[in-house]
């Protein structure tokens, strides 16, 4: 790496990856970053775009959606699923396009969406830039079933389980509380923030929940404690145990 050049402002270094499909939004976006002394990398693929961040160390990216190759939706779940927790900012083309809720979710830092104001796009991403990587929470395990929720994943034997938002949720309590007995009170003030809430959604969910991470695999990891709730137990259930069948009663749920 040479000397920065002259005149350049304090940027100089910071290396973003953009990944745009649409040449002049790209251009555009390239020429004023480079202006502001970001070193700047260009893909046009989705796919292109991921193997660059994968391949080279950024300090951020900003990311299309609506991309050739591979969307951006994707390619910012891949990443943090590889452990990549480089900030990234993603464009939409207009309002609805962009599912912020779920962006936030995959992982994304920030979003702008087009047509956004340069001097906006450029503060925006010195805020992003400034805060840096986000921590990655920590992964939870027990026996063979993974939750990571950084990346959102749910891993049972090497199998992605694919969970609702809600069962995401229940499932990262019940590891939190590790074989321990956790009461359907506890798991509603908790999962659903909701005092109103009938306890009778803990059941509910609980058998959405075993029918995905315990059923498919002969597991019995979640236990029914009579008369109190429910505990995640680290061994994954004895098979052999037969089902405890306490209280089926999905009933009107
Ligand atoms: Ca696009």
């Amino acid at each position: 790496m040479g000397a920065p050049p002259a005149g350049r402002c304090h940027h100089v270094g910071v290396r973003i990856l953009l990944v745009e499909d649409e040449a002049l939004i790209a251009r555009a976006l390239r020429e004023a970053l480079e202006a502001e002394g970001y070193v700047v990398d260009h893909a046009d693929r989705g796919d292109d775009g991921l193997w660059q961040a994968t391949e080279n160390s950024y300090d951020g990216i900003i990311l299309d959606i609506m991309l050739p190759g591979l969307n951006g939706y994707k390619v910012c779940r891949q990443l943090r699923q590889a452990g990549n927790f480089t900030p990234i900012m993603m464009l939409t083309a207009k309002d609805g396009e962009f599912d912020q809720a779920e962006g936030l979710d995959l992982g994304a830092d920030d979003y702008m969406t087009k047509p956004f104001s340069l001097t906006v796009l450029q503060a925006r991403l010195r805020a992003m830039l400034r805060r840096g990587p986000s921590e990655r929470p920590a992964v939870m395990t027990a026996g063979d079933l993974v939750l990571d929720p950084g990346a959102r994943t749910c891993i049972r034997a090497e199998h992605e389980i694919d969970l609702t938002p809600r069962e995401f949720s229940l499932l990262r309590y019940l590891l939190h509380r590790l074989d321990e007995p956790v009461s359907k009170r506890d798991l509603l003030e908790h999962v659903w923030a909701d005092d109103d809430a009938d306890v009778n959604v803990v059941q509910v969910y609980v058998g959405y929940l075993r029918r995905k991470i315990d059923e498919p695999f002969g597991c019995q990891s979640i236990e029914t404690v009579r008369g109190y709730g429910y505990r995640l137990v680290r061994s994954g259930g004895v098979p052999d145990s037969g089902r405890d069948g306490s209280s089926g009663g999905k009933g009107d749920g």
